[in-house]
């Protein structure tokens, strides 16, 4: 059954239609032989055997009953000449009539030669009988016929035709035995071969199914290892590789679904743009590697300090992150700024060439407000740029806020680190 399983899922059920209907055409096929056949033995034995007994019977009923008691009955002046004529000639036209009907009948081989000897006795009796016909249409009267000659002809017909039924008999006898064999032996044929055919049928369709029930479960397999993959690559492409934060294009999705989520329950949203001061200086001292490293020590200061599952923190591009807070007001995204300047500060990395402080140091501009239908989202983030550039006029290591999206009604807190 293994080429079942090589089959796909189309051909599988393809496999079990055509099984299926090869099945009940060869049903069909052999029910309608063996009833043909069947129909051929009951012709058989209906005009074979059972017709010619019933006129075999009449020819002999008519040599007893109708001539022998037509004679009689003219013997004794019952019945006029005129009704004997016709009598005796309806008679003899009936027994002619029966035999030619008897003789279309198909014969065996073994039958003929006696069935010929029988139509030659018949032949011999009814000439008696035309004798007998023909003197009374000459007028000659009757009384003085034969008795015993009478008797004689039609005891003689009597044992020829009687040999004949039983032979009849014997042999209707014989055909309704073989007419019974031949259908048990076709009801047990058909039966056991419908068995075959439907066992086949449910041994393969179990094989079809349980080769789809396989195909079914391995697609499952496939399809959830394929899921599992595919979130590893999301992860991947939404992972900055140096810093391990979420990168540019996860925040671009982020910021996106959360600004429209405020905006829908009017909380507070706070955007903060980060940026390493001097560090173009602290790559030139220091080297790349050193910067790089430099890097990853400002995003673990990053994910130290914002841990609630709604803070999301991003590199944005060089040495510029970004943090989207939700829910947080002013004054609690006023104290994570200010810790955050001061944590990066005081990881104390050494940055001989920065003019604000002997260890590296950041500036931020944030933004927080309340979000409504009137925030642009890139009015946040141009905000918040605006910010950080006055942080960075303003002399660095810092923090600078705006607690309002539009200009007018800015209120800008600088909180210089120590
Ligand atoms: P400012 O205080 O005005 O921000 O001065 P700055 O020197 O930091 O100026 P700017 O922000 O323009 O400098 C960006 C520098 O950051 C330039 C480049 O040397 C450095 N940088 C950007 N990306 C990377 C990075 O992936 N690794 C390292 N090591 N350095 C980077
Ligand atoms: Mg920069
Ligand atoms: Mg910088």
């Amino acid at each position: 059954m293994q080429f079942i399983e090589a089959l796909r899922l189309r051909s599988k059920l393809f496999f079990l239609f055509v099984l299926i209907t090869v099945g009940l055409i060869t049903v069909g096929i052999m029910g309608t032989l063996n009833i043909d056949s069947m129909k051929r033995n009951l012709d058989s034995l209906y005009f074979g055997s059972l017709v010619p007994v019933t006129e075999l019977n009449e020819i002999l009923q008519t040599y007893h009953g109708d001539l022998t008691s037509t004679i009689y009955k003219a013997k004794n002046y019952e019945i006029s000449p005129s009704q004997t004529n016709l009598q005796l000639n309806n008679s003899l036209l009936k027994i002619e009539k029966y035999w030619k009907s008897y003789e279309s009948h198909f014969k065996r081989a073994d039958e003929l030669e006696y069935v010929e000897y029988v139509a030659i006795e018949i032949q011999g009796t009814n000439d008696y009988f035309k004798k007998v016909l023909q003197a009374n249409i000459d007028g000659k009267d009757l009384k003085n016929i034969s008795i015993e000659l009478l008797e004689k002809h039609v005891l003689h017909i009597h044992n020829i035709l009687k040999k004949l039924i039983k032979y009849e008999i014997g042999m209707a006898k014989y055909e309704r035995n073989r007419f019974l064999e031949k259908y048990n032996s076709t009801l047990t044929e058909v039966g056991i071969f419908l068995i075959v055919i439907i066992l086949a049928v449910l041994v393969i369709s179990f094989y079809v199914f349980k080769s789809i029930q396989n195909d079914h479960t391995r697609l499952e397999i496939i399809t959830k290892k394929l899921k599992r993959v595919n979130k590893k690559l999301e992860n991947v492409s939404y992972t900055d590789s140096l810093t391990s934060l979420h990168n540019r294009r996860y925040f671009n999705f982020i910021y996106d679904r959360e600004l429209k989520r405020a905006k829908r329950i009017h909380s507070y949203i706070t955007f903060m743009m980060l940026d390493i001061d001097y560090f173009k200086q602290y790559n030139d001292r220091y080297g790349h590697i050193e910067g790089d490293y430099a890097l990853k020590s400002v995003a673990k200061v990053l994910n130290d300090t914002l841990k609630r599952p709604s803070d999301f923190v991003f590199r944005l591009g060089g040495e510029e992150f970004g943090v989207l807070l939700v829910d947080t007001d002013e004054a609690s995204s006023i104290a994570l700024a200010q810790k955050i300047c001061d944590s990066v500060r005081e990881r104390q990395i050494v940055h001989e060439w920065s003019k604000v402080n002997d260890f590296v140091t950041i500036s931020i501009g944030l933004v927080c407000c309340i979000a409504d239908d009137a925030l642009d989202e890139n009015a946040l983030i141009s905000r918040a740029d605006k910010m950080l550039y006055e942080a960075k006029e303003g002399g660095r290591n810092r923090y600078v806020i705006a607690t309002d999206i539009t200009e007018a009604n800015t209120k800008v807190i600088e909180a210089l680190s120590a």
